[in-house]
C-alpha cells in the first residue's frame, strides 16, 4: 500500500502594520524607502506593502498561490488547500479520486470505498461500468467484448486446449471427455460444493464410475469399477486466456485419471497442484503474465499451496521430473477399487 505522511500547521509567518517614526527604514524585498505605515515578518523584516510582503510567503506547489493561512505538506512539498493536495495523490482508478489510502489490486490504484465493490467475473477487479447479467454477474466495460458465450467458439478453443496440452506434456489421452460450456447456474447445480474454498467456479472434471461386486454365494470374488462418463465443465464468460488456462487444469485432471490414476487418492493438493502447475505451464508459454501470478501468488491451501509444492520441487518447466515423481510415488497404479483420497 503507498503510504503518504502529511501534516497540518498553522503558518508561523506574523505579520503587523506599524506606523514608521524616526528611523530611516527601506523595504526589505524593493529597497524603497518606507514611510508610514508598513508590515514586519517574524525575522523583524520590513515591508513597504502587502504585495512586497507576500514574496516572503511560500507558494502552493499545485496552484502557485501564496500560503497565508493553513496548509498542508507532504513529500516535501506545501499545499494550500485539501483540493491542491489531493491532485498530487494516486487516483483509484473507479472514482478517479485521489486517496492517501490506495490499495493495489494487480497493476491497478483503487480507494478503500471502491475495492469493496462487487467483482467483474471475468478479471476479478472491482466492478466500475459495464453489465449485470440476470445471473447476478458483473462484467466490466473492459472485459464484456472480451468473453466468451458462444458455444461453438468454446468448443473450437477446447479443441486448442487439448493441442497445448499435448503440446506441454508431449503424451495424448486416448479418450478426451466432451466439453460442457455452461453458465454459472447450470455450473453450480453440477458442482454445489466448489464455492467452499473462496475459488472461484470457473471449470470442473467429472468422472462417474460404476462399481460392480462380483459375488459367489455370500463371497466377494472382485469389485470392478467401470468408467461410466467423462465430463469436463467450463463456465461460461470468461476471458480467452482463462477460458483455456481452465480447460488446460480440466484435461490435466482427465490425462492424470488416464495414465497415473492413483493420485486419485492422493491427497488433493496433490492433483489440483499438478494441474496448476501444467496451467502456469501454459502461462508462461503464452505469455499470460498476469495469470502466471494469480496461479503462483493463490492463498488457496490446496490449488496454492500444491502449486507452489510442485514449482519448489521442479522449477518452472520441468514436466519430465514432475513425471518422474508422480511414478516414484506410485501414482502409476490404479488404485484398489473403493479406495478413497487420503
Ligand atoms: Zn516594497
Ligand atoms: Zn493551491
Ligand atoms: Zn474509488
Ligand atoms: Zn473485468
Ligand atoms: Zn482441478
Amino acid at each position: 500500500m503507498l503510504k503518504i505522511f502529511f501534516r497540518v500547521m498553522l503558518l508561523s509567518t506574523l505579520f503587523c502594520v506599524l506606523t514608521a517614526s524616526g528611523a530611516e527604514l527601506s523595504c526589505y524585498h524593493c529597497k524603497t524607502k518606507i514611510s508610514g505605515r508598513y508590515l514586519k515578518d517574524v525575522k523583524q523584516h520590513s515591508y513597504c506593502s502587502r504585495k512586497c510582503f507576500n514574496t516572503t510567503l511560500p507558494n502552493c506547489s499545485v496552484c502557485k498561490k501564496h500560503i497565508t493561512g493553513k496548509y498542508k505538506e507532504a513529500l516535501g512539498k506545501l499545499f494550500c488547500s485539501d483540493q491542491c493536495f489531493i491532485t498530487i495523490l494516486p487516483k483509484c482508478s473507479i472514482c478517479q479520486l485521489g486517496s492517501v489510502k490506495i490499495l493495489k489490486q494487480e497493476n491497478k490504484n483503487y480507494c478503500p470505498t471502491c475495492i469493496k465493490r462487487p467483482k467483474c467475473f471475468a478479471c476479478g477487479h472491482p466492478f466500475g461500468q459495464g453489465v449485470q447479467k440476470n445471473d447476478g454477474r458483473f462484467f466490466c466495460n473492459t472485459c464484456r467484448p472480451l468473453t466468451i458465450f458462444d458455444n461453438s467458439k468454446a468448443q473450437k478453443l477446447y479443441v486448442n486446449a487439448q493441442k497445448s496440452l499435448l503440446g506441454l506434456i508431449g503424451k495424448k489421452a486416448n479418450t478426451v471427455p466432451p466439453l460442457k460450456f455452461v453458465n454459472l447456474v447450470e455450473m453450480k447445480k453440477q458442482h454445489p460444493v466448489s464455492n467452499a474454498a473462496g475459488m472461484s467456479l470457473r471449470g470442473f472434471y467429472s468422472l462417474v464410475n460404476k462399481k460392480t461386486d462380483i459375488m459367489e454365494g455370500n463371497k466377494l470374488l472382485e469389485t470392478k469399477v467401470e468408467k461410466v462418463s467423462e465430463t469436463i465443465f467450463v463456465v461460461d464468460g470468461l476471458k480467452k486466456e482463462d477460458f483455456m488456462i481452465t480447460a488446460v487444469h480440466e484435461l490435466t485432471h482427465d490425462w492424470l485419471e488416464e495414465f497415473y490414476p492413483g493420485i486419485k487418492v492422493a491427497p488433493l493438493w496433490v492433483e489440483e497442484g499438478c494441474c496448476q502447475y501444467l496451467a502456469y505451464m501454459y502461462c508462461m508459454k503464452n505469455n499470460y503474465k498476469k495469470q502466471a501470478l494469480r496461479i503462483q501468488k493463490s492463498p488457496d491451501k490446496i490449488y496454492g499451496d500444491g502449486f507452489r509444492f510442485y514449482l519448489k520441487k521442479f522449477g518452472n518447466n520441468s514436466w519430465p521430473k514432475v513425471e518422474k515423481w508422480l511414478r516414484q510415488q506410485g501414482y502409476h497404479v490404479k488404485p484398489a477399487p473403493g479406495a478413497v483420497r487420503r
